[in-house]
């Protein structure tokens, strides 16, 4: 049996006709940026998500950079964040000339270990990043309590966590601003590049409208120094037929998830959670100590792996800089040299999650 790791077209024979007459109606309308797509995208996701306020962009990264822009995050400015996620969220305080400052990973959910953040706070401390590893919202009480002591801002990176649940509110909508990556792999995923940010404060929406055009207010006149950065309208009529399917995504994910735990011997680690978390299984990760032999033993069985990632942002060779150094963030390491992420999309069926099993339990 061959098992991909993901395999989007199983998702488009599904969707086909409908995606493709959205596309077709955009082209025929001849209208391709800020326009009618993405207004009705921007008020569906809206709605989907519970929140105020939705702004496409044109991907995750360039929403994260917005969202601490909008917040006032600025050169000698200090971000708290995972050391354990993708790049994207480094460069987004990077970028703007601020100060990633990386804390460990919880060992039970692979997320920011919240009880070390306060030990990381300066003067210079503007905001915490936090990060919905896998799609599985972080502790998101305790980083709303300490934010609140110290006036902080909360940023959710919330790329990997379209539809997943903490305490009944969705991932994203709970900090001062939530912002998702509609990239193709990802839960809820463009035909391109393609991201939001998403907020219950007015003003920040009105800022982040500006800065996503330019700053501009009305045409050629400009009162901030934005970008370019808009979530074009075929990229938004896509999505709008994918926002659709979202939820039972994420449910046929979960059953799957709930195979992998049955099936797999006990031996494995993966990320644990409560009652109160709706998780949307982006990715099924587990620890292994031979995780390099066993994806190559998967790999000759016709099964495709992904690490997810095998170098924590303290120790890239673009934050060398930054002069951490190997053993700064132990859970966090050996989650980068043991992880590995198991086929994970919908429309996995039940004989592939059973091949897998079986093959990783003889391993
Ligand atoms: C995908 C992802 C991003 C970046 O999103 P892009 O749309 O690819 O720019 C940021 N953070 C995390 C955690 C991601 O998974």
């Amino acid at each position: 049996m061959k098992v991909p790791f993901f395999d989007l077209k199983r998702q488009y024979s599904q969707i086909s006709s409908e995606v493709d007459s959205s596309i077709k109606r955009v082209v025929d309308r001849q209208f391709f940026i800020l326009g009618e797509e993405l207004q009705q995208f921007e008020e569906e996701f809206t709605d989907y998500l519970g929140t105020k306020h939705v702004v496409g962009v044109n991907s995750g990264t360039d929403g994260l950079i917005l969202a601490l822009k909008a917040l006032g995050v600025t050169e000698g400015d200090e971000v708290i964040m995972p050391t354990y996620s993708f790049i994207a969220t480094g460069l987004a305080a990077t970028w703007i000339g601020a100060t990633p400052v990386f804390v460990d990973s919880d060992p039970d959910t692979f997320n920011i270990d919240a009880t070390q953040i306060e030990k990381k706070i300066t003067k210079r401390t503007k905001a915490i990043l936090t990060v919905h590893m896998g799609g599985l919202p972080s502790n998101m009480d305790e980083i709303l309590r300490i934010a609140k002591k110290h006036n902080l801002k909360v940023v959710e990176d919330a790329c990997q966590a379209h539809g997943s649940e903490y305490k009944n509110k969705k991932a994203g909508t709970i900090g001062d601003l939530g912002v998702f990556s509609f990239y193709p792999s990802k839960n809820l995923g463009a035909y391109g590049d393609a991201g939001a940010i998403c907020t219950n404060n007015k003003k920040l929406y009105g800022d982040l409208k500006l800065l996503r055009n330019y700053g501009q207010t009305k045409k050629y006149h400009h009162t901030k120094e934005g970008i370019n950065t808009r979530l074009d309208e075929i990229q938004a009529a896509v999505l709008r037929v994918k926002l659709k399917y979202l939820d039972g995504w994420n449910e046929k994910r979960n059953k799957i998830a709930d195979l992998y735990k049955e099936g797999l011997s006990k031996q494995f680690i993966y990320q644990v959670y409560g009652s109160t978390i709706y998780s949307n299984y982006y990715l099924f990760i587990i620890l292994h100590k031979r995780r390099d032999t066993l994806a190559a033993y998967l790999n000759s069985e016709g099964i495709g792996t992904l690490i997810h990632y095998p170098v924590p942002m303290h120790l890239q060779e673009t934050y060398k800089y930054l002069g951490y150094k190997e053993g700064d963030f132990p859970v966090a390491e050996r989650i980068c040299n043991q992880c590995i992420s198991l086929p994970m999309f919908p429309e996995l069926t039940y004989e592939n999650v059973n091949y897998i099993t079986d093959k990783i339990n003889t391993f």
